[in-house]
């Protein structure tokens, strides 16, 4: 069961890794964007993990600070779209946890994010990451696999999907700038879901 600690493990996990891994999406961002990218999810996940918590927050208020987080001290396109992925997973968020609810809840993440950008998949986004994530997961519930699996297999599909940016053209935000010049890159919102992913197979069952 995935208590409100779990999912506070999952968002400390991932400020850990923005923190590391900084350098390295700056600059896939410096290729196709303006090189800004790893900063700003490093310091977006850092404020929000500054604020003190409360270890009976609920999962909802943890992915509420986050997302709220993200919109407020991270300018540009990812920071209030990462936010809304956060806040929406977050409203959405059923406890106890099961492949069903957490498919849902990241089903409603991507489809906050593809209503707030406008990108569709194949647009060279984050949501070619966290698309396919919510698919594999739906997948899952189809299935009637457990959680652990169904959250390995969503990981999996995530940086599947963010490696699948390389070859394609970016159509939304700064790299669409770029036109045929921006493939051949990976997509660095699209590398930061699949970490963001990856960290919840880590933490949530
Ligand atoms: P900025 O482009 O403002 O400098 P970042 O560098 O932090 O912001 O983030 C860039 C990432 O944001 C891209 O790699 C892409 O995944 C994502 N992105 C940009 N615009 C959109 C959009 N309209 N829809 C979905 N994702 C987007
Ligand atoms: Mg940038």
């Amino acid at each position: 069961m995935a208590t409100g600690d779990a999912v506070q493990e999952w968002l400390r996990d991932a400020a850990q890794i923005f923190a590391e891994r900084a350098a390295e999406l700056n600059e896939l961002d410096r290729a196709i964007g303006d090189g800004d990218h790893g900063s700003n999810m490093s310091r977006g996940l850092e404020t929000a993990l500054t604020i003190p918590i409360d270890s009976q927050m609920s999962p909802t208020d943890s992915l509420k600070q986050v997302g709220m987080a993200l919109v407020s001290t991270v300018g540009g396109a990812s920071g209030p779209l990462f936010g809304t992925f956060f806040l929406r997973v977050g409203q959405n968020w059923q406890t106890p946890s099961t492949t069903a609810g957490i498919a849902e809840a990241v089903r409603a993440g991507v489809a906050g994010v593809m209503s707030r950008g406008k990108a569709v998949e194949g647009d060279k986004t984050m949501v070619d990451a966290l698309a396919p994530a919510a698919q594999s997961l739906e997948d899952s519930v189809t299935r009637d696999l457990p959680l652990e699996e169904a959250l390995r297999l969503g990981a999996a599909a995530a940086d599947q999907g963010a490696q699948a940016t390389l070859g394609m053209m970016a159509r939304r935000g700064r790299a669409s700038y770029l036109g045929e010049r921006s493939i051949g890159h990976l997509d660095p919102g699209a590398v930061s879901s699949a970490i963001i992913l990856n960290c919840a197979a880590r933490h949530i069952s």
